[in-house]
């Protein structure tokens, strides 16, 4: 079965279902809707971007108080009286608070990292739900009562089966859009927030920007639930917007698949069922009235955490065979545009007096080197040199504690590794940085984010409507020349980390050169590559050489970089002790000393 079959299927069971199914169950699945589309905003922002918050509900709360108060108070300055005479209006307005409270929280909250951030999450999600009952305008613990339906062209929405299709049409849009835009650009720069900043950052992914779109995306989903479910119940006190619901929603998220749009609603499913199961029965059993489901959703989230880590979802596909086709490249699309290139022989990259203190440890000491175009120079060493340090200097990922370092003649001090890499840098990173279960494709498309970027705003719409489906095909379909370029083609569908670790090597040169690089830099790049693999990278730097590249690569296989290499600087504990021509290096005393000194 296609999944485009089911899908179908799946359209028309929901459209009849108001027709056949008693109230209870209707009442159930309107439920399902509304807190599937609070849980797919978490899908996207921690299952996909790996940011956790626990204070959804505060947004869902944002969007039901707005315009249970906008429809029902009496007493309003007039401009706010008439938003108030359409639910719609009221929604409109409850996005646009949504949207200014997400933005200035998420600034304040999205800097913090690691455990800090779903606390953080926490805190404001408790601060909005006491505002909620404390706050006489909005009824206090007691709430508000005579909300209105919703209404379209005089036609209200009145009972469950008929805001039954409201619900659902609104949650589909948000799955089918959501889906979208993570098949587009911008998604792609989601995803690659799991790949750490570093990685994302010198691929030209503006990673604050990204966090802050997704965190607002999440809030107005939320909110847009907030809305339909003040106007559902038609009546709203604050309970349903604790942080009790506010874990829920986590809960939804990661039991469905935290990293899958559907498993938004499979997790609201499942978990919604089973609570109205376990508290029939769960009372019964133990013999006295509690909230006992509470010890088993504890339970089964521990359980599915250690068993089914991406939750239920790919349990779930793993059982129904589905035909996925894959994505089709055209590579008659015109190409993306290039950029300027310094002429053969201009100095590209000047490092000097580089020096990097970590406390005490001096990683990189006084340091000084040169690459100009159409020039391959290895940068040699034992372990811990200083050789990766000094990647990380040039390439922005660490600020150098002294030194000047020139790319392109201008001085990158103050600049960060998205601002380097937007002038012509790219690199790989030693510890291989990528997706694992994205594509191979997918993932060497991100090294050209940062080409003809229409910038976040109309990147995520444009994705989320697949208005940008030609932009989108030209830039896959360099990503597939670059992939076939360093002899991946056979991989292209394959998931990232199911290939072995050269190949994952050779993935990262293949997304460095999406960007179009002046400068290459590629730390330890042939690394774990057969005999012949080797051959064919050095036939390929040989060729990006002859087009005027400059490349910088750090090696430790001195067969592969003496016949490839026209200059080798040596460093030992963060010094150069030597540079010149590779013959003249390999005889020189002092390497012979770095590189056997210790060994008797
Ligand atoms: P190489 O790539 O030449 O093997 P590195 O540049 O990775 O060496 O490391 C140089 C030295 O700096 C090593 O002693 C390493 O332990 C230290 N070092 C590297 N990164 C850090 C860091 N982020 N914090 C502290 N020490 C570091
Ligand atoms: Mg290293």
């Amino acid at each position: 079965m296609t999944p485009r079959r089911i899908l179908i299927a799946f359209f028309v069971a929901l459209a009849l279902a108001p027709l056949a199914l008693p109230e209870f169950t209707i009442t159930l699945l309107n439920y399902i809707g509304l807190y599937a589309l609070v849980a797919l905003g978490l899908v996207l922002l921690t299952g996909v971007g790996g940011l956790t918050s626990f204070g959804q509900a505060a947004f869902v709360g944002l969007g039901a108080y707005t315009t249970a108060v906008l429809t029902t108070a009496t007493d309003l300055p007039a401009w706010l009286a008439w938003i108030g005479t359409s639910t719609w209006l009221a929604l409109l307005a409850g996005l646009a608070l949504t949207l200014a409270f997400a933005v200035a929280i998420g600034m304040l909250t999205l800097r913090l990292s690691g455990h800090y951030l779903p606390l953080g999450t926490i805190g404001w999600g408790i601060s909005l739900y006491f505002v909620f009952g404390n706050l006489q305008l909005l009824g206090g613990f007691t709430g508000i009562t005579g909300v209105p339906p919703i209404s379209i062209f005089g036609h209200e929405f009145i009972g469950g089966r008929e805001i039954f299709y409201l619900i659902w049409v609104f949650l589909l849009a948000g799955v089918v859009t959501t889906q979208n835009l993570l098949d587009s650009r911008e998604g792609r720069a989601i995803r690659a927030l799991k790949g750490g900043r570093a990685m994302a950052e010198s691929m030209g992914v503006n990673t604050a920007e990204s966090r802050l779109a997704i965190f607002v995306l999440a809030a107005l989903q939320a909110c847009a639930s907030g809305w339909l479910y003040a106007h559902m119940q038609r009546f709203l006190n604050p309970t349903p917007f604790s942080i009790n619901v506010g874990i829920e929603y986590l809960f939804m998220a990661v039991v469905g698949g935290a990293g899958e749009v559907w498993g938004a609603l499979l997790g609201a499913t499942v978990i919604t069922i089973s609570k109205q199961w376990l508290q029939d029965i769960l009372p019964q059993i133990v013999g006295q009235a509690g909230n006992f489901e509470v010890i088993v959703f504890g339970i089964a989230m521990v359980i599915v955490l250690q068993r089914a880590r991406d939750g239920l979802w790919p349990v779930l596909t793993k059982w129904v065979p589905l035909a996925r086709r894959p994505r089709t490249i055209d590579p008659g699309v015109p190409p993306l545009a290039r950029r300027a290139k310094p002429a053969a022989g201009e100095t590209v990259l000047e490092v000097s007096r580089a020096t990097m203190r970590f406390g005490g440890l001096v990683a990189v000491n006084d340091m000084a080197l040169t690459v100009k175009a159409g020039e391959i120079v290895a940068l040699i060493g034992p372990n811990g040199a200083g050789k990766s340090t000094t990647f990380n200097l040039i390439s922005g990922v660490l600020d150098a504690t002294e030194g000047d370092i020139r790319f392109l003649g201008a001085p990158l001090r103050g600049k960060s590794a998205r601002e380097i890499a937007a002038l012509g840098m790219s690199r790989t990173f030693q510890h291989v940085k990528l997706l694992p279960l994205m594509s191979v494709l997918d993932n060497v498309a991100i090294g050209a984010h940062g080409r003809e970027n229409p910038g976040l705003l109309r990147g995520v719409v444009a994705g989320a409507w697949r208005l940008e489906r030609r932009d989108e095909m030209r830039l896959l379909a360099e990503a597939a020349r670059q992939i076939e370029r360093v002899g991946l083609a056979d991989h292209m569908f394959d998931g990232a980390g199911s290939l072995p670790l050269g190949k994952q090597r050779l993935l990262e040169v293949a997304r460095a050169l999406a960007a179009d690089p002046c400068l290459l830099l590629l730390d330890e790049p042939a690394a774990g590559l057969r005999y012949l693999e080797k051959r064919a990278l050095a036939e390929l730097l040989r060729k990006l050489k002859a087009e005027g590249i400059a490349i910088l690569l750090v090696e430790h296989d001195m067969d592969f970089v003496m016949g490839l290499v026209d200059r080798v600087y040596v460093m030992d504990f963060g010094q150069k002790i030597c540079e010149g021509a590779p013959e003249q290096v390999q005889r020189d005393p002092r390497v012979l000393e770095a590189y056997l000194g210790g060994v008797e």
